[in-house]
């Protein structure tokens, strides 16, 4: 791609921006992700630093040796990508000071051209009270995704989440009278104790709640997670014995794909649903690989052509930063094949799916062939060049994405 036209391609598609703040108020059993529970002293030093991130973000880019091509050389701040999507998440971002996201924010605004379309915060419902979500909509926080993940009480309690049933029906209304207009939900298929009423009574009151958009997550056991080692070393503490069985979280897919389709939601990708016009602008940039600069502790990074990390730990990332350095931890030059793997794996996540005639002008392939065989064992639907999983494959995708690639 000539750099002229790599700056055209930027300038026209918009750049997102991750904010990651890796704390939470305790461990859920199943999760394995890199998040602390640490005091919330540590919080505004924190703050602080990705600020600093964000604000010297192509000095720092730059000394670690990663290439971020979105001003031309001797450009202007107007030569920019404008970043059109902001996603805050965690973690629970939703603890901070509300001081804290204005200054994030801020520290965008500053950075960047900025025509901010959709501006997420991620948000546990126990955290959210009015004061906070008035000063979010006023800081520009126009959608907000709340990890409810259940109805159940019984279910939250196993999970370890803090927050019940109730916290849920306190907290929705608080985010509408704020002025939040994009209200995006989680639900978990497969939490212990889940059966097929409890999902059924889940999914009905969802609909009372009428989120502009829901993710629905099939629980993954990680044995890095407490619910995990259970599950390998036996236990009862985490109530492995009471996970659904693989078959049932299957049940409880089509359960919700169903229901979601009856309740007017449309079906874009694997994991999640939208009312018309409310997909997610930022998270489709990820399934388009489109380019996105991750700011904070572990956060990832895409050019385009190259993939970066920054260190997971938040104490060594705001040690480095203090530092004047940027602790990228991974960065790698993505190869054409990789690509071509990734236009696979991200790119049939989408309902719509993907344009194999783009793909094999794109990377010198011809691989009309492998789909047509892939189309006969019923693994994917083709019509035309565009090529999609098959309906009734969305809740096995790894397994077709496995088949892909032999
Ligand atoms: S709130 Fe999310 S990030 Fe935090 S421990 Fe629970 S699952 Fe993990």
């Amino acid at each position: 791609m000539s750099a002229r036209y790599a700056r055209v391609f930027w300038v026209k598609m918009g750049v997102g921006a991750y904010i990651q703040v890796p704390f939470c108020q305790t461990k859920c059993t199943y999760c394995n992700f890199h998040t602390g529970v640490v005091s919330s002293a540590r919080f505004a030093p924190y703050v602080q630093a990705v600020c600093q991130e964000i604000r010297e973000h192509r000095e720092l880019l730059g000394a670690a040796g990663v290439k971020w091509p979105v001003q031309k050389a001797g450009g202007t701040a107007s030569d920019e990508a404008a970043v059109d999507t902001v996603y805050i998440g965690g973690g629970t971002p939703s603890l901070l000071e509300a001081q804290g996201v204005q200054n994030l924010l801020d520290a965008i605004r500053a950075s960047f051209r900025a025509e901010l379309a959709e501006v997420t915060l991620e948000a546990d419902p126990e955290t959210i009270e009015a004061g906070k979500a008035t000063a979010w909509a006023r800081a520009g926080i126009n959608r907000v995704s709340f990890g409810l993940q259940s109805f159940s009480d019984k279910e939250l309690i196993a999970a370890g989440r803090m927050h019940r049933r109730a916290d849920i029906y306190r907290a929705a209304p608080i985010l509408r009278e704020a002025g939040i207009r994009n209200i995006s939900v989680d639900l978990i298929a497969g939490l212990p104790h889940q059966t097929k009423e409890s999902w059924e009574e889940s999914l009905e009151e969802l609909e009372s709640l009428a989120p502009e958009h829901v993710s629905v997550y099939l629980l993954e056991i990680d044995e890095g997670s407490r619910l995990g080692r259970e599950v390998l070393q036996g236990g009862a503490r985490y109530s492995a014995g009471a996970l659904p069985s693989e078959d049932e979280m299957a049940d409880f897919y089509e359960m919700a794909q169903d229901a979601l389709r009856r309740m007017g939601y449309h079906h874009y990708e694997i994991s999640n649903w939208a009312k018309p016009g409310y997909e997610s602008k930022h998270n489709l940039k990820y399934w388009r690989r489109e380019p996105y600069l991750g700011f904070g502790a572990g956060a990832h990074s895409f050019s385009g052509g190259e993939r970066w990390a920054n260190a997971h730990d938040p104490a060594a990332y705001v040690n480095a930063l203090e530092g004047g350095r940027l602790p990228v931890e991974q960065h790698e030059k993505v190869t054409s094949e990789q690509a071509l793997e990734e236009e696979f794996f991200l790119g049939l996540r989408q309902l719509d799916g993907i344009d194999l005639a783009r793909i094999e002008q794109k990377y010198g392939v011809k691989l009309s062939a492998k789909f047509d065989s892939l189309a006969s064992a019923g693994l994917i639907q083709r019509e035309g060049s565009v090529v999609r999983l098959a309906p009734g494959r969305l809740s096995v995708s790894n397994e077709v994405f496995v088949e892909l690639m032999r």
